[in-house]
């Protein structure tokens, strides 16, 4: 029965993989042995399988997630070219966004150390912003809602029968409960954190209790400026996003079924784009003692944020965010090109969006937008 087969030391020696690896490409589907011996579980491998374990190795050694691989050995030679293609392509477009996230923050560290010996005359800056608000062309009502006026620029997805209310309350809670941003000496993140605590339990009295499910609630993306700098507030799939020199950098992690899809390497941010599933929150304000993830962030003058809700970012393509937000004059520019640009790709959710800039006070700057105190670095 075995004697034109080889035994699973003979064909791990000839193709290069372990044994372990040979169990687990067996255990998966991807290497299945030519035959398993009943009585002591031995496995076979026949020499016409080589070819299929050599490219199952390299495309380990590739560091393609198991899931891809099983598709690409499914398909005839010249097709598993343009899959391995593809995917590579795209593996380097996320090392290039990897490289600048890098460079950036080397860029920050190095000026934080520059800072711990400098003066403390930090720059003041400003705050100028513009909102936009669409029901877009599919949806029958408006749940989105935004809120900018300094200190706060935030938008907030509401979902459920009441979701328009949450969405509501959750900003209008979050805005009245906000450290006062010349305040140096508080704990500025534990405040936030109370902060965003009052915007859900402000969102627990609109949806009431709905039973052991929570089946109303509301997304939250904030950006705040404090005595330090500028923080990020968030839950849900809402986002914010830094323009800074040129480079378009994502400062909060979708709470998303997807996106933990991604993390786990279940799934590649090209296929999370696209996936039936990318609407599904791990985390919203339902009014039941979800804390909000809170950080701080330098603000640098030049600095242009984009803060969105899904009907924005899941979209438009990021390279598309980029060079809209590039090529806009100021925020109003940046938000009425945003809201265009949707509309041309069907703007099938709600959309809330703020564009914000940090500039320098006396920089010449002039326009719409909040004015206000100054904006301290952080430092
Ligand atoms: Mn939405």
């Amino acid at each position: 029965m075995t004697e034109d087969l080889l035994t699973i030391g003979d064909f791990a020696r000839a193709s290069g993989l372990s044994h372990k690896a040979l169990r687990l490409y067996d255990d998966l589907g991807l290497l299945v042995p030519a035959y398993v011996d009943p009585a002591s579980g031995y496995r076979f491998y026949g020499p016409g399988q080589l070819d299929r374990a050599v490219l199952v190795g390299s495309l380990r050694r590739l560091g393609m997630p198991l899931a891809r691989i099983a598709e690409v050995v499914g398909l005839g030679p010249a097709d598993a070219a343009d899959a391995v293609a593809g995917w590579w392509s795209g593996v380097e477009q996320q090392t290039g966004a990897r490289r600048d996230l890098a460079t950036l923050l080397v860029d920050d560290l190095a000026r934080k150390g520059t800072a711990m010996t400098a003066p403390m005359t930090a720059p003041r800056y400003t705050v100028r912003h513009a909102t936009g608000l669409d029901a877009g062309l599919v949806r029958p009502a408006q749940q989105d809602a935004v809120h900018a006026g300094d200190p706060l620029f935030a938008v907030a997805d509401g979902f459920g029968d009441t979701g328009a209310e949450a969405s509501s309350a959750a900003l209008a809670a979050l805005a009245a409960a906000l450290p006062d941003p010349t305040d140096a000496s508080t704990d500025v993140v534990q405040r936030l954190r109370e902060a965003a605590a009052a915007a859900d339990a402000a969102v627990a009295a609109v949806v009431g209790d709905t039973g052991r499910t929570a089946t109303a609630g509301t997304t939250l993306a904030a950006l705040v400026r404090t005595a330090g700098g500028l923080a990020v507030v968030h839950v849900g799939d809402s986002r914010v996003y830094r323009l800074r020199d040129e480079g378009l950098f994502r400062l909060t992690r979708d709470d998303s079924l997807v996106q933990a899809m991604v993390d786990e390497g279940r799934l590649t941010p090209e296929e999370a784009w696209s996936h039936p599933q990318r609407p599904m929150l791990a985390k919203a304000l339902v009014g039941r003692g979800t804390e909000a993830d809170v950080r701080l962030h330098d603000a640098r003058d030049g600095d242009r944020y984009l803060v969105c809700s899904d009907g924005l970012s899941a979209v438009l393509p990021e390279a598309v965010l980029r060079t809209t937000l590039t090529g806009a004059a100021d925020p109003q520019a940046a938000v009425d090109a945003l809201l265009a640009a949707v509309r041309d790709a069907g703007a099938p959710d709600n959309v809330a969006v703020v564009v914000a800039d940090v500039v320098t006070a006396g920089g010449g700057t002039t326009g719409g937008g909040t004015g206000g105190a100054g904006l301290r670095r952080l430092c």
